[in-house]
């Protein structure tokens, strides 16, 4: 058995000087010189050479090549040259399909073997060789911090890993400048062998180191199964951080303030705008510093104004809606509630009671329950005074606010000396229309 690689033989010439050293056979040829041989010997000698030849040419016959992938034989061939072809062939074609260099993943070693029952089968060798031999090539493992990622071909797509990281994180808009970028971990790489299949583009390394959030655990899966990994949760990720810092100017607007003024013109609650204000305008430039394109921390570096704001100016009232309607005051001694609509002020007999507001006396009369009553109308409102004395202005009578209206009494459903007084809502304009046709409202709002 001789392996294809120790198949060297001794050269011709000093084979033939080894020959013509052995003095038996030059004895036998000077012996037989100018001797006949008998035919009967002669047919004899020539018989046993010929066989002799075709013996050996069966021996020659007989040995074939046998081609092992990783030590398992996978076939027999006569030509070692055929396989050797071949696989250059076919390493060649699969290096320009990938577009990269590629060597056999398996040993494949051919040695010469006597095996007289068998027969080469160079096709069944090269199917085999088709269905089973893998390439590898060598790559560098893209590194995060010592952490490695994935396999590209070239060092120069390692850099363009870390190129490309940074810039997925740096958006460069109008009016800002780039002061710095850095890249928090180092991104490295070590060499390695790989698949063609597991050789990452740069973009694919840089998309998958700067997802985030259910993106994250997508990468983590993609990245296991083209690499053949398990895909745990011990494999996860590197996590990449991008530092960058932005000089922004922008024009803002300055808020305006807001100023009050005063008037017992208006009602206390009612405003009116007086200058609607306006906002004025700054350049700001920002120093802003970004971790992952989220803004961190901003800085002023200048600030200009271009127009100063002008304040908005609001007047406000002071004129209370409704007057006191008992002179000195008096004495809440019932408040407003479910059962009650207005208040119950009581104070001495013949206390002077007074328009809460000016207005037009709709109602002035007597009831059972009421008393004497009067109810006069301000436009939206209504005021009633119940169980007076004695009534002093009358249906139809314009009266001011201030203006004594009737003397406090205990006139029909009362206990003793006080005004039963309520503010209605007018529901229906000037019209009366009834005791239950506006709705009351509390009185102590007003005051
Ligand atoms: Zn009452």
């Amino acid at each position: 058995m001789a392996s294809l690689t120790l198949n060297k033989r001794k050269p011709l010439i000093s084979r033939l000087k080894l020959a013509c050293r052995s003095s038996g056979l030059m004895k036998l040829l000077r012996r037989l010189k100018g001797k006949k041989i008998p035919w009967p010997l002669y047919l004899a000698i020539s018989c046993f050479f010929m066989t002799g030849l075709l013996r050996y040419h069966h021996y020659l016959c007989c040995h074939l090549y046998a081609v092992r992938m990783d030590g398992v034989e996978i076939g027999l061939v006569r030509d070692p040259e055929e396989v050797e072809l071949f696989l250059e062939d076919l390493t060649a074609k699969c290096s320009s399909l990938y577009g990269m260099e590629l060597f056999p993943k398996q040993k494949i070693t051919l040695s010469r073997e006597y095996r007289p029952e068998a027969v080469e089968n160079f096709p069944r060798t090269r199917e085999a060789l088709m269905q089973q031999l893998r390439f590898l090539t060598e790559a560098f493992m893209v590194t995060v911090d010592g952490v490695p990622v994935a396999p590209v071909s070239t060092m120069a797509e390692v850099d363009m890993v870390a190129e490309g990281v940074c810039s997925a994180f740096v958006s460069q808009k109008s009016g800002t400048d780039l002061l710095e970028v850095e890249l928090l971990e180092e991104i490295g790489s070590e060499k390695c062998v790989a698949s063609p299949e597991e050789i990452f583009d740069p973009g694919e390394i840089v998309a998958l180191l700067t997802r985030k959030g259910n993106d994250e655990e997508l990468s983590r899966l993609m990245l296991a199964s083209r690499l053949g990994r398990s895909g745990t949760d011990d494999e996860t990720l590197p996590a990449v951080h991008v530092r960058h810092v932005e000089k922004i100017t922008v024009q803002e607007r300055i808020p305006y303030t807001t100023k009050y003024t005063y008037s017992n013109k208006m009602y206390t609650g009612e405003s009116r705008v007086v200058s609607p204000g306006k906002y004025g305008l700054k350049e700001v430039t920002y120093r802003v510093t970004y971790e992952n394109g989220v803004e961190k921390s901003r800085e002023v570096l200048s600030n200009r104004v271009i127009t100063e704001p002008e304040p908005k100016v609001v007047e406000r009232g002071t004129l209370k809606r409704f007057a006191w309607p008992v002179a000195r005051g008096g004495r809440i001694t019932q408040y407003y509630h479910g059962g009650h609509r207005g208040l119950d002020i009581a104070a001495p007999l013949n206390t002077p009671i007074l328009a809460a507001e000016s207005g037009v006396v709709v109602m002035a009369g007597w009831g059972s329950s009421q008393g004497n009553y009067i109810v006069i109308y301000h436009g939206g409102y209504y005021t009633l005074y119940l169980h007076n004395n004695v009534n002093l202005v009358s249906a139809g009578q314009k009266v001011s606010r201030g203006q004594v209206i009737a003397r406090l009494g205990s006139t029909g459903n009362s206990t003793g000396p006080h005004l039963h007084f309520e503010i209605r809502r007018s529901s229906i304009g000037p019209n009366w229309g009834g005791w239950y046709v506006h709705p009351a409202v509390n009185p102590l709002q007003f005051y």
